[in-house]
């Protein structure tokens, strides 16, 4: 009775995990009906069927998910790591605003707990203007030994130098001016939608100071609120750089006026902060300013710093690695056939991953979709062998089957669908049967129900906004294109992030 109360009220709330996890949890229930305990054996998670008829509603959906998280885990049994360098928290379209309409709820925990649940511990929210850095910096305060953060003023937001923005930047002022400075910007993937504006602002030597001042305000305040076992969540100086792709927002004049500004700053902290760097279509402009600041090979430059977001040529990137430079690799350093032999061509020792949520996702039409499909078919068939095996075992301890073979193994066809082969006396979830599971199974691993943000519930991820969850793709794709494993993959990003950004490794 029991059991059948399970199956029918529990296991539909499951529909929204992979089919294997929904499959394994009913192999456990059936394969212990006669004990007092459903043994969660793959999650090493046991409950006891009275906890389970307990939770018989949707909180058990988010303790199955924990669960599946926590196996999630790569076929040679590595579990990930992931730090996401680059994810713009700040942004409110993690409140539920978009273009300054609110959309749905808050969801900004849902997001940092789904990031959690991957593996991905450790999250650097960017700060391109200083609404979104001092908002990066209220989000760090919420969360203590997850949340990091940069401080700058990115390329796009540089028009607060010119002599005629309206735009406040007192760092102790309140939100007045913030709304200008904090135009929407398109996403850094994307060309630019409008000509560039004429390359004629004005730079105000006594606004500089202004700016520069109030910036360095911002971060030795934080800097010093951190102690020894507390430390300031404020990582890195940044984002800043040079964007020649964009300049609609701001003329390369400005552009470079605040590139070098900050890098004045940068050079006179004591002690320094690494650096958090955007180059985009300003290669040589970009190398120029920050030899000129630090020394031709960097030298004056003590905590080193991340190119993120890259997009540049492989020369490129290999002047930056011979510079001490890191490179940041996100869903855009896949678009193309070019981008993706750039990535092959960074090196582990120079690597670092992110996301640069929300924007920057992987998407079916860039060239390193097909390396995530492999990866994902891969993955795929490894937990269906192993469900296979669950399968058989279940029925064979409870006496219903003997052991079988080849038969009991799915197999996947020529087009990559997995046909999954059950012994006969077993029932396919509920779940599977529902119109919905009809659906076409995605071709790459969808951990968590995706929603248009009209549809948005509490715990959905929303089409086309990028998230720290989504990090798994990147390593992924990057392993496939070097052909190294996931593994190496984020441990080498692992440690040369926490080699630069001081005070994230806790473990
Ligand atoms: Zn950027």
């Amino acid at each position: 009775m029991l059991v059948g109360h399970l199956e029918t009220k529990i296991l539909p709330l499951w529909s929204g995990l992979r089919p294997s996890t929904s499959a394994y949890l009913r192999v456990s229930i059936t394969a212990h009906k006669r004990a007092s305990t459903v043994s969660l054996h793959h999650y090493h998670h046991p409950l006891t069927i009275p906890a389970l008829a307990r939770m018989a509603s949707s909180s058990i959906v988010a303790q199955a998910r924990d669960a599946e998280a926590e196996s999630n885990v790569t076929p040679t049994g590595y579990k990930p790591r992931y730090i996401d360098i680059g994810i713009n928290l700040a942004d409110p379209i993690f409140r539920g605003v978009y273009n300054g309409k609110q959309r749905h709820d808050d969801d900004l925990a849902g997001v940092v707990g789904r990031a959690r649940q991957v593996g991905c511990t450790k999250l650097i929210v960017t700060g391109s203007s200083f609404k979104s850095s001092k908002d990066a910096l209220t989000i760090a305060k919420q969360y203590p030994g997850t949340v990091y953060t940069t401080a700058g003023i990115h390329p796009c937001s540089s028009s607060i130098f010119d002599a005629s923005h309206p735009s406040s930047h007192n760092s102790n002022a309140s939100n007045q001016g913030d709304d200008t400075e904090e135009a929407e910007h398109t996403p850094a993937c994307d060309p630019d939608p409008d000509a560039p504006i004429p390359d004629n602002q004005i730079v105000d030597p006594a606004k500089t100071a202004d700016i520069i001042a109030s910036l360095r305000t911002l971060i030795t305040t934080s800097s010093s609120e951190g102690d020894g076992s507390n430390p300031s969540p404020l990582v890195a100086l940044g984002e800043f750089g040079l964007d020649y792709d964009r300049l609609h927002y701001c003329s390369r004049t400005l552009q470079l006026h605040s590139f070098s500004a900050q890098l004045s700053l940068a050079a006179e902290l004591s002690p320094q902060l690494p650096l958090f760097l955007h180059s985009r279509a300003a290669h040589h402009d970009f190398v120029a300013c920050l030899q000129h600041a630090f020394g031709p090979r960097l030298e004056r430059l003590e905590r080193g710093g991340v190119v993120h977001s890259f997009t540049g040529t492989v020369d490129e990137m290999t002047e930056l690695m011979d510079l001490g430079l890191y490179i940041g690799l996100n869903g855009c350093s896949f678009k193309t056939a070019e981008n993706c032999e750039v990535v092959k061509a960074v090196r582990l020792d120079r690597l670092m991953i992110e996301t640069d949520g929300p924007w920057c996702e992987v998407r079916p039409t860039h060239e390193g979709w097909k390396y995530l499909v492999n990866m994902d078919k891969k993955e795929r068939q490894v937990e269906i062998e192993a469900q296979a095996q669950a399968q058989v075992q279940t029925n064979v301890d409870s006496g219903t089957e003997t052991p079988k073979t080849d038969s009991d193994v799915p197999t996947e066809n020529s087009n990559g669908d997995v046909k999954r082969r059950f012994p006969k006396k077993s029932k396919q979830p509920q779940q599977q049967s529902s119109k919905k599971s009809q659906k076409k199974e995605s071709e790459v691993i969808e951990r968590f129900k995706t929603v248009k943000k009209e549809k948005w519930v509490e715990g959905a991820m929303v089409k086309g906004r990028n998230e720290p969850c989504l990090i798994d793709r990147v390593a992924k794709i990057v392993a496939a294109i070097k052909g190294v494993t996931v593994e190496e993959v984020c441990e080498a990003a692992w440690a040369n992030t926490t080699k630069v950004f001081r005070g994230l490794d806790d473990s």
